[in-house]
């Protein structure tokens, strides 16, 4: 296998550090984390030197706004999510060398180094401006503090620092119609002092090793995002922020102040290697400097989401490049977003699949979810995970194709020839072309894998999958087995070289599944280089115990998923109500035309046949007459025999279901459609004016 393109010695490989304020939901894992996974596992399948590094985010206003909305601190947010994030990974199988967190004093310190670094060489600008304060609360708003309109997409929820919607990197004063996040009123401006980083001075080095450099190199999509950005001219950015909680700017004239969440947050890649390499004896330097011969430079690849291109592609690399000593990116391939059954996936109205909540519903599951993930990436657009489809291919692909064919290979040998992989005697071209093809497939998954196409490369695993399992069904040994043992010897010999080489080849997409496999197999693969080969499983080598690899997605089971998906949207929806906005204005000669009168109930009774119906006898003190009432989902007949209420007496008489109504009785309506009556304090006579 020396045709597999990974050119370099060493690779440093990041995934995005989530940020400590919620749980991690299934577009999560599809953005920066199973391709990272997959990409790693396969290096380290390939014996390259590789450490794989993240952890949470803790600074930054997403954290300090959380913490106010659930009434604690910043740390007990960062604690309690920290925790959360970290199991979840692992329990998925993302094989980081270490998940880190920014909190960490290693962390603060490195990152002030850099500053000073920046700051000493003079790079920074050093501005006094004016910036948006709320007065309510006493606070610079910057980032997630400010939202408004996004001065180049026009779409609202633009926040101080970024449009989401577009990607484009903003400042606070840039934001059309701001709003304070806090107060929810609009701010005003004050002057404060801060630290700026002028992209603008980098941009013609931007221009040469980004556009010029990594034109063949970069995603599509992540090329266009940059060039556009560089087309419409950087402008500097600050990298100060008036917040009280971060990392500490490290200057006598900057007390009170940190540093941008995106300054340091990128930092905590190195300082998460930094603490890898204390705690393991291995020296971080080697995976984040230049080296005195530039092919001994590591390869730096960032896993992100699409949100971050410009904090990994202009930003960060600036920085590193002021800096001067660090290697800069070699790839940054990041994923579009996945959807969820039609609509964005969104974490404030809880239409997400919880990693957590997963492993709760379908427990032992991982391998299932990564599988399906893996197949519909958004590596090139936007695409969309639904039950059904997650349902259709573990049923269709890995339980009727790949487990069935692994099952089946092992249960035979077993049934026949007591566990034991048997000589093959004559090999037919059928044989032989499962070698050939054996042998291709290896060469395509790495070819795609190091593209980073994984869906394709997941596509490709299939199809090996799929091959054994068409070979052993029209093999049907099962038949065979009666006239000519021989034969089946072979075919379940070819068939297990089949599925040793399916075991090695899932290590890097379906790491629990690859495990399984291998004890099933008893047998262990010393890395990819073996794959392709048909000899991997000797005749006379002993079977493990067969074992099912996968079980069917019940119906049940997606119903059950998607009533929960909508039982978040009707709770999403009733909070989202609000107050009819105001009418146009009457004139109050238009209001005194309404006569309304205080009555009382003497009579009721439900109207045959509707739900909502009750016929009111009612005392107007000019008369008794008969009213139609759409009040019976939340008054009983009973209930409201004797009650006073406003009622309007010159209304047109109607005719509901039959019945003459004559008037109509004014009822207070919430935003959720729940009627009470508008009654006077204390009871008053009958025929009383209300105006
Ligand atoms: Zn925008």
């Amino acid at each position: 296998m020396s045709n597999i393109a990974l050119p370099f010695k060493r690779y440093t490989i990041t995934s995005a550090l989530p940020y400590a304020n919620g749980p991690l939901h299934i577009g999560h894992l599809a953005g920066a984390y199973i391709p990272a996974d997959i990409y790693v596992r396969f290096l380290r399948l390939n014996n390259k030197d590789v450490v794989y590094v993240c952890g949470s985010d803790e600074h930054g206003a997403a954290i300090t706004i959380k913490a106010k909305k659930e009434g604690t601190t910043p740390q007990a947010i960062i604690d309690k999510y920290h925790a959360q994030i970290k199991l979840s990974f692992e329990q998925f199988g993302i094989s980081f060398d270490i998940y880190h967190r920014t909190s960490e004093k290693i962390h603060h310190e490195l990152s002030q180094e850099f500053f000073l670094n920046l700051y000493e060489k003079g790079e920074f600008i050093e501005q006094v401006t004016e910036q948006y304060y709320d007065e309510e609360y006493h606070q610079f708003l910057a980032d997630r503090y400010i939202t408004g309109t996004c001065p180049n997409c026009k779409s609202e929820g633009a926040y101080g620092d970024q449009c989401e919607k577009c990607g484009t990197s903003l400042n606070p004063t840039d934001l059309i119609n701001p709003i304070s996040t806090l107060s929810g009123k609009p701010p005003v401006l004050r002057e404060t002092r801060h630290w700026y980083l002028p992209l603008d001075k980098y941009q013609p080095w931007l221009e040469e090793w980004l556009l010029e450099g990594k034109k063949e190199v970069l995603k599509p999509n992540v090329y266009g995002q940059c060039r556009s950005w560089l087309k419409s001219g950087l402008q500097p950015r600050s990298m100060t922020r008036d917040l009280d909680w971060g990392v500490d700017v490290p200057l006598e004239e900057a007390k009170g102040k940190k540093l941008y969440v995106w300054l340091d947050a990128p930092i905590g890649y190195i300082s998460a290697t930094k603490q890898w390499a204390l705690d393991t004896g291995n020296d971080w330097e080697k995976y984040w400097k230049k080296q005195i011969n530039p092919a001994d430079d590591a390869c730096l690849i960032h896993f992100i989401g699409k949100d971050n291109i410009v904090f990994h592609c202009i930003t960060f690399p600036s920085i590193l490049h002021a800096h001067g000593e660090y290697i800069l990116p070699e790839n940054v391939p990041a994923n579009e977003f996945l959807n969820l059954e039609g609509d964005k996936l969104s974490t404030s109205r809880n239409h997400a699949v919880w990693l957590h909540e997963y492993l709760d519903e379908f427990p032992g599951k991982q391998d299932e979810l990564r599988y399906v993930l893996t197949s519909i990436l958004p590596e090139t657009s936007d695409s969309e995970f639904t039950w059904k489809d997650f349902q259709a291919r573990v049923n269709n692909e890995l339980v009727a194709i790949f487990g069935n064919f692994i099952n089946r290979v092992l249960v035979l040998s077993h049934k026949y020839f007591g566990g034991k992989v048997m000589e093959t005697s004559q090999l037919t071209d059928t044989d032989r072309f499962i070698f050939s093809e054996l042998e291709r497939y290896p060469k395509h998954i790495a070819g795609s894998v190091t593209q980073f196409r994984f869906r394709e490369a997941l596509a490709q695993f299939m199809n090996v999958a799929r091959l054994g399992n068409k070979y052993l069904a029209d093999s049907e040994p099962w038949k065979l087995v009666k006239t000519d043992e021989e034969r089946v010897k072979s075919v379940l010999n070819v068939s297990l070289q089949i599925a040793a080489n399916l075991a090695i080849m899932a290590r890097p997409f379906l790491p629990h599944t690859a495990q399984r496999m291998f004890a099933m197999l008893n047998f262990e693969a010393a890395g990819w280089q073996q794959a392709g080969r048909h000899d991997l499983l000797p005749a006379g080598h002993q079977l493990g115990e067969a074992q099912l690899l996968f079980e069917k997605i019940t119906d049940e089971q997606v119903d059950a998923q998607l009533a929960k998906l909508s039982k978040a949207k009707e709770t999403n929806a009733r909070a989202a109500k609000t107050v009819p906005e105001a009418k146009p204005n009457i004139s109050f000669e238009e209001f005194v035309r309404m006569d309304i009168r205080v009555g009382k109930i003497l009579a009721a009774e439900k109207v045959a046949k509707t739900k909502k119906l009750l016929k009111l006898t009612i005392d107007t003190g000019i008369d008794r007459r008969t009213v139609v009432s759409g009040i019976a989902e939340f008054f009983a007949p009973e209930e409201v025999v004797g009650k006073q209420v406003a009622i309007l007496v010159n209304l047109e008489p109607r005719e509901i279901k039959g019945i003459v109504s004559q008037g109509m009785i004014l009822m207070a309506e919430d935003k959720d459609g729940r009627l009470d009556f508008v009654v006077p304090q204390t009871e008053v006579q009958s025929g009383s004016t209300i105006r």
